[in-house]
């Protein structure tokens, strides 16, 4: 039943002359892209190429397990690859297995949504010792990224400092500090599970270079610490001075995220728990040192002081003073970014970006999501940004005389055969879910995930 439609494309598709647009990545801006062409396009060919064997990006690989309901976003992309017009092709690396101008021969239109998967350094001594790690790494770890499944984290300590005060730093806070009884039916991976089973943590610090006005997180994510069973929320109360009497003139969420902080601190007075969380403001994280050849670690932070600029924005500006966090586990948290994976691509390595406008980077070759905008939004801001770059080129082809005679993924197709390459359709991937749904309900979890590239592919093959 769950070739039906394969066969219907195939049939569909014999000796069409329609616009064929390839989409490198299935994340979130690949598949909202791929809705919209279908969508507004009746006669068109959609491929979308992805590195690994499996679809979905950071829906899969970034958004937390205990945060579920966000993932329902998948049913619809499901919709969406199953649509006659559209094919999945994973397990192909677009800049190694295939380059850009291999597609932009095959395809008339090629759109980049391989999304930022890298993370931001903080490019102070010590970021590579033991232990100091990426908070991207920490989530994949979690979630069941192949490449982070062997990650070794020691949890043998009870402090933990998070550099950086983004939804992914909390998150990964949150993670640590839950119960793990709280996790268990969730689609964390099992290694990590057992992991934070034996963890000793009990502190996490959360340390943001500027004050509580310019907080990162928002007020979801922070109402869910201040929830979390067994953990208290902690404020220095010194950051907070001069904060009330600004409160009416701040804009909505603002004022709403910052008016919880205020009412939380009036909590932190009066509660116990043996599980505590710091917010930290106003450092900026200088070294890294390592305390006598053991795990045991310092991090010298500078103090920051906020100043207005002559437009009227804050900055922060470091003073000479400094204090220590002791903290055996340190998690970097600053952002992500994309890199190039085509040296024909324009890029802003700076920004991590490729450079586009409003989605166009060149004749024919266009970008959406995390690639085309930075790593910054959710995923509804994502589907705007790729319903608005997909809509760019459909008016294109509307206006389009070209007669439509380019080979498509046929021509794709020949040299991933010579190289050897195995495929992931979406009729492989449907086994690889189904697969990990049965292992999962071994365990009470919606699923285990597969963390092997190698068991991904075998599993991919099973007839
Ligand atoms: C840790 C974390 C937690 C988050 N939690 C939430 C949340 O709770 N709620 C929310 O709304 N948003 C959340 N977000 C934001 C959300 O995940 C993003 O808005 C969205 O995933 C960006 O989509 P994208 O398609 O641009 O990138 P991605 O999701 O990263 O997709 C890019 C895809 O391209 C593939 N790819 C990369 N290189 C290549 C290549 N060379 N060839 C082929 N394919 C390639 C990747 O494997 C990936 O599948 C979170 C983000 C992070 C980092």
């Amino acid at each position: 039943m769950i070739y039906n439609f394969q066969i219907l494309r195939y049939f569909s598709n014999i000796g069409k002359k329609t616009p064929k647009i390839c989409i490198v990545g299935a994340g979130a801006a690949g598949f909202y892209c791929a809705q919209h062409f279908v969508k507004r396009i009746k006669d068109i060919q959609v491929s979308i190429f992805e590195k690994l064997p499996v679809p979905f990006g950071l829906v899969r690989f970034g958004v937390a397990p205990d945060h579920p309901e966000v993932k329902n976003v998948i049913s619809k992309f499901f919709l969406t690859a199953e649509h006659p017009n559209v094919e999945f092709k994973g397990n192909i690396s677009i800049g190694k297995d295939v380059s850009i101008s291999d597609l932009t021969e095959a395809y008339d239109y090629v759109l980049l949504a391989y999304g930022a998967n890298f993370n931001r350094k903080l490019d102070i001594p010590g970021e590579n010792l033991p232990n100091v790690i990426p908070a991207r790494r920490i989530v994949g770890w979690y979630n069941g990224l192949p490449e982070e499944a062997g990650l070794k984290i020691d949890f043998s300590s009870e402090k933990v400092a998070i550099i950086g005060q983004g939804n992914v730093a909390i998150d990964v806070a949150r993670i640590l500090l839950k119960p793990v009884d709280d996790l268990k039916e969730t689609d964390i991976t099992q290694h990590a599970l057992e992991s934070l089973m034996s963890s000793k943590i009990k502190e996490v610090h959360l340390i943001g270079r500027r004050g509580p006005l310019q907080a990162a997180f928002t007020i979801k994510e922070l109402r869910e610490m201040l929830k979390l069973k067994g953990c208290g929320t902690y404020w220095n109360e010194n950051d907070f001075v001069g904060v009330e009497s600004v409160l009416p003139s701040l804009e909505r969420p603002r004022k709403r995220l910052t008016d919880l902080m205020l009412q939380s601190i009036k909590v932190q007075r009066e509660q116990y728990s043996e599980k505590k969380f710091f917010p930290v403001f106003y450092k900026s994280p200088l070294e890294i040192n390592v305390l006598n050849n053991s795990i045991r670690k310092t991090i010298t932070l500078g103090i920051n002081r906020l100043e207005k600029t002559d437009k009227g924005d804050t900055t922060i500006s470091l003073t000479n003073t400094r204090e220590m966090l002791q903290s055996d586990l340190i998690v970097t948290s600053i952002g992500y970014k994309a890199v190039t994976i085509d040296s024909s691509l324009p890029f802003d390595n700076k920004k991590g970006t490729v450079i586009n406008q409003n989605g166009k980077i060149d004749n024919r070759l266009y970008a959406a999501g995390w690639v085309a905008t930075g790593p910054t939004g959710v995923i509804l801001s994502t589907m705007t940004n790729a319903f608005n770059t997909a809509e760019v080129i459909c008016k294109e082809i509307e206006k389009n005389k070209t007669v439509w005679d380019k080979p498509g993924y046929e021509s794709i197709r020949n040299k991933l055969n010579k190289a050897n390459i195995q495929v992931v359709t979406w009729a492989d991937w449907l086994k690889i879910d189904d697969y990990e749904k049965k292992a999962g309900q071994r365990c009470r979890k919606p699923r285990e995930k597969i963390i092997d590239y190698e068991k991904m592919l075998e599993v991919a093959a099973n007839k």
